[in-house]
């Protein structure tokens, strides 16, 4: 069957491979001159980052995770995370509740003391059931850990009131602590927590894309890059896909591009379903790519959760993960700052957001001085995270019932408008070419 997949990122290339497996002609078509999406590297004056933010290969599914390292061969290196929060100055062990014991003996008596008293609430019956995702923060973690790390930091990453936000979307992305593991941590005893991510791969050469490079080899003749779909119909039962200048027929039609870059392409539709797209809320991201002379902590990356130490929200450092992808003698830093059109983040210059990241580095002594940076620069992504507030559910449902009843399949980050990582686009992938 002649099949349009609708942007080269990981899951149209995944489904581009698994559907030509299966007889079909594909045609993937992406807007930009490489394909990739957000796990595209750059690699400039020796050092490789990752574009969309830094990326490790990990997943519980553990067919999609040997197909993974499966592709990678050879090009591939293990790590044993080493994740920290910077609180306070002090490097904590991640996951926050794994690492109670090096905190401030106060602020260690706070998070354990609330999250006694929330269980027993908990189990009294005497705290009503979560309605958002301030009160599920509280309600699963304690007043401790919620006002000192898990608040603060995901008001930072999503840069949306926690009480505006859903809750629907928390089970197994963000670790829910086992009890026996607060209060082993408490007293200082071992314990690792979101097991399934504390060893994690990442390719020797080339960054996160030598992943999407070798799935797409098989089928790597059938992108068009630089097609940035801009009109579909339908005419004698074929879908007609258009950038304006070309055309191309399908029977079948995939779309991984994001919602609001599909919607615009399609003539006549309701305005309900106009609005139900507008409504759904996403983050962007600045990815500030850092080299510096000499070497970095030993850490794989670490979650900034103190709004006075910056504007970001992680730092990573890809150097770590492989030695290839600095130049001997030279680190990598990859900070993460998330925006949304109109904030602050948003209206600075690239220098700006640059001088204000290595301030920072300096001020956390994670760097010696700006001197010791070789390397800089910014990657920003317009759809870096999807925001889950409060309407989503209503939303979401509404866009992707239209789509549905015009016969536009949705899979990936932003089409099915879902906070998938690689694993989740790459089943959902699977999925979708076995169920044809
Ligand atoms: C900061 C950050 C860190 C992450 N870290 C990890 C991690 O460590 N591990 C992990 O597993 N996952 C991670 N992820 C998630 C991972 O990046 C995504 O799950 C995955 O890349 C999504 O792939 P996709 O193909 O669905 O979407 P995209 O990568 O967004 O691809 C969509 C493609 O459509 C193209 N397109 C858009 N509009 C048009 C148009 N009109 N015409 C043609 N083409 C168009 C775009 O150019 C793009 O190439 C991270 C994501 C972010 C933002």
């Amino acid at each position: 069957m002649k099949t349009a997949i609708l942007g080269a990122g990981l899951t149209g290339i995944t489904l581009a491979r698994l559907l030509h497996e299966k007889g079909d002609e594909v045609t993937v078509l992406e807007r930009e001159p490489r394909y990739g999406g957000l796990c595209r590297s750059v690699t400039d004056s020796g050092f490789t980052f990752d574009i969309g933010g830094s990326h490790i290969i990990f997943s519980r599914d553990t067919q999609v995770l040997t197909f993974m390292c499966d592709v990678l061969g050879s090009n591939s290196r293990q790590n044993k995370r080493n994740t920290k929060i910077f609180y306070k100055g002090l490097f904590i062990k991640y996951p926050f509740e794994n690492g109670l014991n090096q905190l401030p003996k106060d602020d260690l008596y706070f998070c354990i003391n609330e999250f006694i008293k929330t269980l027993i609430a908990v189990e009294k019956g005497e705290l009503s059931l979560p309605s958002n995702f301030r009160e599920w923060i509280n309600y699963t973690f304690g007043k401790g850990i919620a006002d000192l790390y898990m608040i603060p930091y995901n008001e930072k990453i999503w840069k949306y009131p926690a009480e505006k936000m859903s809750m629907h979307w928390v089970d197994g992305r963000i670790p829910r602590p086992p009890v026996e593991d607060v209060i082993r941590s408490a007293i200082g005893i071992e314990t690792e927590g979101y097991i399934h991510q504390s060893v994690f791969s990442y390719p020797l050469r080339g960054g996160i894309e030598a992943m999407v490079r070798e799935i797409a080899k098989p089928v790597e003749d059938k992108i068009q890059t630089v097609f940035n779909v801009s009109s579909i119909r339908k005419a004698g039962g074929e879908f007609i896909i258009s950038d304006g200048r070309r055309e191309i027929s399908a029977q079948r039609l995939i779309s991984t591009i994001p919602l609001q870059e599909l919607l615009p392409c399609l003539d006549r539709v309701p305005e309900k379903v106009k609005k139900g797209c507008r409504e759904l809320k996403y983050n962007s991201i600045a990815c500030v790519l850092i080299g510096i002379k000499g070497s970095v902590p030993d850490i794989s990356w670490m979650y900034i959760p103190e709004k006075e130490l910056g504007l970001f929200n992680r730092i990573s450092f890809p150097s770590n993960y492989s030695p290839y992808v600095a130049p001997q003698g030279n680190s990598s830093i990859l900070i993460e700052i998330t925006y949304r059109e109109g904030d602050e983040a948003s209206k600075m210059q690239d220098g700006d957001i640059i001088d204000h990241v290595v301030d920072a580095l300096a001020n956390m002594k994670i760097i010696k001085t700006g001197d010791d940076v070789v390397y800089s620069a910014v990657m920003r992504q317009k759809y870096a995270y999807v925001i889950y507030d409060l309407e989503y559910q209503k939303n979401i449902a509404i866009v992707k019932d239209y789509c549905a009843r015009i016969g536009i399949s949705l899979v990936g980050r932003f089409a099915e408008f879902e906070y998938l990582n690689m694993d989740g686009c790459i089943r959902n992938a699977m999925n979708f070419a076995e169920n044809l």
